[in-house]
């Protein structure tokens, strides 16, 4: 047992705290923990430390995980928050509390599907492509409105809140500020964004959760970059 992951976490909430008091919101961001790539002492300093939302990249990475993690798989929420394959749909309603990456209706089909046939719901987020970024998933501004709607006609599925990963090369503020407005037109309650170099820029414009990997892990293996090009 490792007590950096522990502080880092405590000095997080307490900038989350801090920025949640700014704002005068009732609650601060939940803290998500970006956890891909990290080896299972990682996972068991986090756990120790108190942390029990974990935010994983690739449904197989997950499953190995939690599976060592078992026993703390009732306490925990688990998030998936990488990209995701229709493929893997089924895999990934049986595993997650909570997907985040909805982006098109073939992939809501898919989990509708899979939903109705486990009987176990977890709750959807969608991703909004809020550079218009062509590389990058997600549903752009201009077509969430028909994008929410079509899902729910055609599957059932009601979303509950937005996800936004902007470009790397512009300032996180407007795409933050643009996200949390999308949330509130459409009546979504759950807005993540935010990492760990602007997580607190995100708390302040609403963020409902952040997801943090380096700066509470330290660093991860180089393949694991965060990618929309690897999907899970
Ligand atoms: C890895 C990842 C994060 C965390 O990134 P850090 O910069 O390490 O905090 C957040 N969101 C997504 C979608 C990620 O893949």
């Amino acid at each position: 047992m490792n007590d950096t992951f522990a502080s880092a976490r405590a000095d997080i909430l307490s900038r989350l705290e801090t920025a949640r008091a700014r704002t005068g919101r009732a609650a601060s961001a939940t803290l998500v923990a970006a956890c891909k790539t990290q080896p299972d002492e990682a996972i068991a300093d986090a756990l120790a430390a108190g942390q029990r939302v974990f935010g994983e990249n690739r449904v197989q990475e997950a499953q190995g995980r939690w599976g060592r993690f078992a026993t703390f798989r009732p306490d925990v929420e688990l998030r998936l928050i990488g990209p995701l394959q229709t493929n893997k749909a089924a895999a990934a309603v049986a595993l997650f509390d909570v997907i985040e990456t909805l982006d098109r209706l073939k992939l809501a089909h898919a989990m509708a599907e899979a939903m109705q046939s486990q009987a176990r719901w977890p709750r959807v987020l969608v991703q909004v492509n809020t550079g218009e970024e062509p590389q990058k998933a997600g549903v752009p501004p201009r077509d969430l409105a028909d994008f929410l709607r079509d899902t729910e006609v055609q599957t059932g599925l009601s979303p509950v809140g937005l996800m936004c990963i902007p470009p790397a090369d512009e300032p996180p503020g407007p795409h933050f500020a643009l996200l949390a407005k999308l949330a509130a037109r459409h009546g979504l309650g759950q807005v993540s964004m935010g990492m760990s170099g602007d997580y607190e820029i995100a708390a302040r414009h609403g963020a409902t959760h952040v997801r943090v990997g380096t700066a509470l892990f330290g660093g991860r293996a180089p393949q694991a970059a965060i990618s929309s090009a690897s999907p899970g």
